[in-house]
């Protein structure tokens, strides 16, 4: 993959984005903000599963009181969202919060606007600036509307990136005449392929750290395949800073999903184990689907160091697809041959294998834990078992 490109650096709270920073993972609250006990319950649940940052709505007054309570009951750098309400922004960095997420064209007033600048200047208090798909068509100034209309007619996704580009420059300019530049650009879309050409457009023109998302992509089952094409195209070129995917479910998957992009892609290091299965095939000859379904619970349950199991159908092309895992298991003709580490370890009856290949998952753990074994070992491979024996 192409290095990460060079941006500036932010810092939100502890966590900082950009630079030489691993991609920080983010995600945001669905619950009301000021129902404090569920707000932190909520962030507590999505740090638990890998979040560095978690944002928070605050639409009312009684959102950023709240977030007096939650910012220090939260174990994450927290992020107030704020759309219209130039209050709101002030109420939140007075209360602490780490990074604010405005758009300066939501805020008339471009006095207001300076104020939010300098209060976040005086706290270090970072800003994420959206020129997303959804609001940058200019709304009020007809005559303004109707020259970006006519250029999304003749080319949309083309006149698209244009109207973004042309409303960053017009925000940055406002924070680079503070001398403010503790900033982070987004812009989101439904689209794939505009998400993709809008930040590889951004990337070369701004050197601000970016913040990744497809907007509205729905629930995972529909979501999920856009988000990681147009993320991990971006990020496999070296760009994206910060990520968001979102769904229109328990943000928890959100996280998981990202977490497994950015492990995927080798930017951020797996601290859980790795399931690879084949698919199976007219040679299959167990319930594969159900040991691998079950194997992935129990893992997740109970192994907490990222050893790499591979759960394969036969042991016609399993060894070689496996080559590399740790632990690996080969079902067929009603039993199951384990290797740990490339080394033959045991055959077990179909209704043993679960039982026996967790057995050693465990085993592996508490040896590497003593360090008398190492995972990965680059070395180990497997040998095709006898089929017939
Ligand atoms: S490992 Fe065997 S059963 Fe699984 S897909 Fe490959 S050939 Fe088919």
């Amino acid at each position: 993959m192409p290095a990460r490109r060079k941006t500036r650096q932010v810092s939100v709270g502890r966590v900082k984005i950009g630079g030489d920073a691993p991609v920080a993972l983010q995600s945001m609250t669905s619950c009301y903000t000021y129902d404090v006990d569920k707000c932190v319950a909520e962030i507590r649940k999505l740090a638990a599963v890998g979040a560095d940052l978690v944002r928070v709505a605050v639409p009312d007054q009684r959102d950023t009181e709240a977030l007096r309570e939650i910012i220090p009951a939260s174990p994450v750098p927290i992020v107030a969202d704020v759309h219209f309400h130039f209050e709101r922004a002030m109420e939140a960095i007075a209360a602490g919060v780490h990074k604010i997420r405005l758009n300066p064209g939501n805020i008339q007033d471009r006095d207001k606007v300076r104020r939010v600048i300098a209060a976040c200047k005086e706290r270090g208090v970072p800003i994420r600036v959206g020129a997303n798909e959804g609001g940058i068509v200019e709304r009020r100034d007809k005559q303004q509307r109707a020259v970006e209309q006519a250029e999304l007619d003749q080319d949309y996704a083309a006149g698209l990136i244009r109207i973004m580009l042309d409303k960053l420059d017009e925000y940055l300019r406002i924070f680079e005449a503070e001398d403010f530049r503790d900033v982070v650009i987004s812009a989101k879309s439904p689209d794939a392929r505009i998400v993709i050409d809008a930040y590889t457009a951004i990337s070369r023109r701004y050197d601000y750290p970016l913040h990744l998302g497809v907007t509205h992509a729905g629930p995972p089952e529909t979501g999920r395949i856009r988000s990681i094409a147009a993320l991990g195209t971006l990020l496999s070129n070296g760009v994206g800073d910060t990520i968001r995917i979102s769904y229109a479910a328990d943000p928890v998957y959100e996280v998981e999903d990202g977490k497994e992009l950015l492990c995927a892609l080798g930017l951020r290091p797996r601290t859980e184990p790795e399931l690879i299965a084949c698919p199976t095939c007219g040679r299959v000859e167990v319930d594969l689907f159900k040991l691998v379904a079950e194997v992935r619970q129990k893992l997740a349950a109970e192994i907490k160091l990222p050893i790499k199991v591979a759960v394969m159908g036969c042991v016609v092309n399993g060894p070689g697809e496996c080559e590399g895992a740790d632990v690996a298991i080969f079902a067929g003709q009603g039993r199951g041959i384990i290797y740990v580490q490339g080394e033959q370890k045991q055959t077990v009856t179909e209704d043993r294998m679960l039982d026996a290949l967790l057995a050693e998952c465990r085993e592996l753990e508490s040896r590497v834990r003593h360090g008398k074994a190492k995972l990965h070992n680059a070395r180990m491979s497997i040998t095709a078992p006898d089929a017939a024996s």
